[in-house]
């Protein structure tokens, strides 16, 4: 427990705020936040960040009134105070990470389990994942259509349904999603989702325990039936055996049969024929690489669910660059947030280009086939541009650049845009002076000559300003 009253109230009422959210919601907006005072009714909550108020103000006041009420019904209205001092402040605010220890293992939000006969429960798996959550483009709008068509007539048209794709892109989501989905309409049908592996260890255990009827019986009375990743059953010839008998005798009391894989059924190698045959017989859905536009949207979609503030500027910078699978930007997104909840820095372009590239997805800085020649750039471009890039990629502002702060923050991207100045648009150091802020012309050779040397010897400078000419769409030749 702790000592001030207010911190003890405090507790109790995040005590009942946090099984109403999600884990990482609930540490990043609640850490280091506090009750200040207390006037009356009304109750003052201080909270560390600026950018904390709105987001507050927008998610949180009612939950956060409401709890405080159930506590102390005398309490009738709350107000928000912003105090810097209160970041990692440990005699005002609570150690949340121990008042709120992670539970283990990480519980899986509502994991429905349907018994479906002696020994066999139904696992749809993840609730987490919905169909309405899948973010939908060009890449998988087929796949999501036909798996929302079976979700509202399993057994129906698009049966069996098979959707292929590459790792990270979204099948396993969409398998879960449809058995969620046909669960919420018919909460007693006995929904199996398996993965290959999984339904391969109970073929061998049934037959180390010669429970083969058994087995049979238990999966063939199964309503809908969900299998992930089929392209594992290569060379099993027995697994194969038994799915393609439970497959036959599901299908013709149309029942449900959902199956996902790595690859079409046609390129399924180590199959039999007859199996293959089988998966081609009802709908086929494949899912791609989404482009750019789905990828800033489901980077919209998921900082949100992560509770992340997000600067536009910062998902157009993954959004253009992480191109690879869903799976990849989540993980980018992932490690945004970690940084976030423990350091408390909000994610800017920068931060995220060197996330991505301490997870290898830096955007290669070299044209592939160019290396040896300047590129003609696209467009002119301008000394306002660099500017503007670098201002994007610091998160300093142009007239903060072109001022007179010498705080560190804003002197190096200064002294980077003017060498950015000099070296590509071969400006003059007079002329590079009068844009800032009228100064002196051997001001500027001393900053431009200090990036130079620097750069020799900081391989995260160089790296960064690298990357910053390549934004500008300067080409670097080597
Ligand atoms: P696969 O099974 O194809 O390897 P997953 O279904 O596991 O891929 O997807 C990887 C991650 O990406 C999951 O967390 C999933 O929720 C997410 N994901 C994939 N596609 C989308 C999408 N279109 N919208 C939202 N999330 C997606
Ligand atoms: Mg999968």
């Amino acid at each position: 427990m702790t000592s001030s009253p207010d911190l003890n109230l405090w507790l109790k009422v995040l005590q009942k705020i946090e099984p109403q959210l999600q884990r990482g919601q609930f540490i990043t907006w609640f850490k280091d936040t506090t009750i200040l005072g207390r006037d009356n009714a009304t109750v003052v909550i201080g909270l560390p960040l600026p950018m904390f108020l709105n987001w507050h103000l927008e998610h949180y006041r009612t939950t956060t009134l409401d709890a405080l009420r159930e506590i102390d019904p005398t309490v009738e209205q709350i107000v928000y105070q912003v105090d810097n001092g209160l970041k990692d402040d440990l005699q005002r605010t609570l150690r949340l990470l121990e008042h709120f220890p992670e539970k283990k293992p990480r519980k899986l939000p509502n994991k429905s389990e349907v018994k479906i006969a002696e020994g066999l429960t139904s696992k749809i798996g993840n609730s987490r994942y919905t169909l309405e959550n899948f973010v939908v483009g060009a890449n998988n709008r087929l796949a999501h259509a036909a798996c929302s068509a079976a979700a509202s007539d399993p057994g129906g048209k698009y049966n069996p349904l098979f959707l292929y794709g590459g790792v990270g892109l979204g099948k396993t989501h969409l398998l879960q999603a449809t058995g969620n989905a046909i669960h919420r309409t018919l909460p007693h049908a006995a929904i199996l989702y398996t993965t290959t592996e999984d339904f391969t260890n109970q073929v061998i255990e049934a037959i180390q325990h010669s429970k083969m009827e058994q087995f049979r019986r238990r999966y063939r009375e199964v309503d809908v039936f969900i299998i992930d990743d089929v392209q594992f059953l290569a060379n099993k010839e027995r697994t194969q055996e038994e799915l393609f008998h439970t497959f036959n005798t599901l299908t013709e009391d149309r029942k449900q049969v959902i199956i996902s894989s790595d690859r079409a059924p046609k390129e399924l190698s180590g199959l039999q024929e007859r199996l293959v045959s089988r998966f081609e017989r009802g709908m086929i859905a494949d899912l791609s690489q989404p482009d750019y536009e789905t990828r800033f949207a489901i980077l919209s979609e998921k900082s949100k669910e992560y509770g992340l503030l997000l600067d536009q500027k910062v998902i157009d910078y993954v959004a253009r660059y992480a191109t690879r699978s869903v799976r990849q930007l989540e993980g980018i997104l992932m490690q945004a947030v970690a940084q976030y909840e423990l350091e408390h820095c909000v994610p800017t372009v920068k931060s995220i280009a060197e996330i991505m590239r301490k997870l290898g997805d830096e955007p290669s800085l070299l044209p592939k086939t160019d290396v040896g020649f300047v590129a003609p750039p696209q467009h002119a471009i301008s000394f306002q541009d660099v500017l503007e890039e670098v201002s994007r990629y610091y998160s300093v502002s142009v007239p903060d650049m072109l001022g007179q702060s010498r705080v560190r923050e804003i002197l190096v991207p200064r002294h980077i845009a003017m060498y950015i100045g000099k070296k590509h648009l071969q400006m003059s150091y007079v002329r590079l002076g009068e844009s800032f802020s009228n100064r002196d012309h051997t001001t500027v050779m001393h900053a431009v000559q200090k990036i130079t040397s620097k750069m020799d010897e900081d391989p995260q400078l160089l790296r960064e300003i690298r990357t910053l000419e390549k934004e500008v769409g300067l080409t670097v030749a080597r």
